[in-house]
């Protein structure tokens, strides 16, 4: 049972379940337990939400090189599709753009409280600071998301820990209240003198952001819960390829580079029409949804905007198989005034 890690809590030195993030933060509070002899387990989540370039190579985004020379293992997690519903629905309201931040941590303890279970560990414990974030690391909010959580007295924050409330474990003894953390604000000075000390600089590769709190790519999440009938975190991967477009309905999206115009080709499943340039250069483009005569012609026009023609006017084929491109149509290039109105 879950609840077995948070309401009996062992009498010997208990294992911690860390959120690690990749930031500096998570690291210090992990380091911080170590440094006090606890066993620690880290615990990533992954989606696509996450901007991370090494973890487009690399699906570990790099993590485990650091968290191992701490003796640390870890392990990942991806948000699934009930995660969209948080995003679509947030008990707790948005930050500056569709980032649900307070529910979003709540979803991710919850979770968290699961994979504890399986693991046997004995606590969960996360990186945050009190103020460090405005709306979704000040005491109010490290509160709710405690509560919501059902981690009530049982989720510790080592790095803020001296200004909070003390835990179950260190009334208990079983953590070293002393040796805990009373970081407050925006300066990680404390966290990066920690690093320097203990020779885990080097370590600490600051990967991460997340997309929802990007304004175009918040407009582009918000069109695709409104189009798509069953939205999923596989679908949302396509957001992130692209010049996106919606016009009549479809939603057309054109490749920048290489790289993106291999995605949108080798897509398991399209579900529309593949489109690019006759005789010269230029992007793949997908066009999605109600695909008509008039949103044919006006992806054909994008096409050749982004594609090398000098010509004004030029042919692009087409077709449902990227390797069966039969149909063809000459149109004028789209001009940037035309376009705007419809970019995502
Ligand atoms: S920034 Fe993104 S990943 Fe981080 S808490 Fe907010 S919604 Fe979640």
């Amino acid at each position: 049972m879950v609840s077995s890690i948070l309401n009996d809590i062992k009498n010997d030195a208990p294992i911690g379940l860390g959120l690690i993030s990749g930031g500096l933060d998570s690291l210090i509070a992990c380091l911080v337990l170590k440094l006090q002899n606890i066993e620690v387990i880290g615990l990533n989540f992954k989606s696509p939400f996450c901007i991370c370039d090494k973890a487009y190579k690399n699906a570990e985004c790099g993590l485990n090189l650091y968290y191992d020379k701490l003796g640390i293992k870890t392990y990942y997690l991806q948000k699934e599709d009930d995660y969209l519903e948080v995003i679509q629905n947030p008990k707790f309201g948005y930050g500056k753009n569709l980032n649900p931040c307070i529910d979003c941590r709540i979803y991710i303890l919850k979770k968290a409280k699961l994979f504890a279970e399986k693991i046997n560990a004995d606590f969960i414990f996360t990186g945050e600071v009190i103020d460090q974030r405005p709306k979704s690391q000040n005491l109010k909010a490290l509160r709710i998301i405690e509560e919501e959580s059902n981690l009530k007295g049982r989720l510790l924050r080592p790095l803020s820990a001296l200004m909070l409330k003390p835990t179950i474990l260190e009334e208990k003894g079983l953590i070293d209240r002393s040796k805990l953390l009373g970081i407050k604000g925006r300066s990680r000075k404390k966290q990066l003198e920690l690093a320097r000390t203990h020779g885990i600089l080097n370590e600490y590769n600051a990967c991460g952001g997340c997309l929802l709190t990007e304004k175009e790519f918040a407009n582009r999440m918000r069109d695709y819960l409104k189009f798509s009938k069953n939205p999923t975190m596989e679908g949302v991967k396509l957001l992130k390829y692209g010049r996106h477009f919606r016009f009549n309905g479809a939603k057309i999206i054109v490749g920048r580079n290489e790289l993106e115009n291999n995605f949108l080709v080798h897509l398991k499943e399209p579900d529309g029409i593949i489109m690019e340039a006759s005789d010269v250069k230029g992007p793949i483009t997908l066009i999605q949804g109600n695909i008509e005569a008039a949103v044919i012609k006006f992806a054909a026009r994008l096409t050749l905007r982004y594609s090398d023609a000098i010509k004004p006017q030029g042919e692009v084929i087409y077709g449902r198989e990227p390797d069966l491109l039969n149909e063809h149509l000459t149109v004028e290039k789209a001009t940037q005034e035309f376009l705007t109105p419809y970019l995502l």
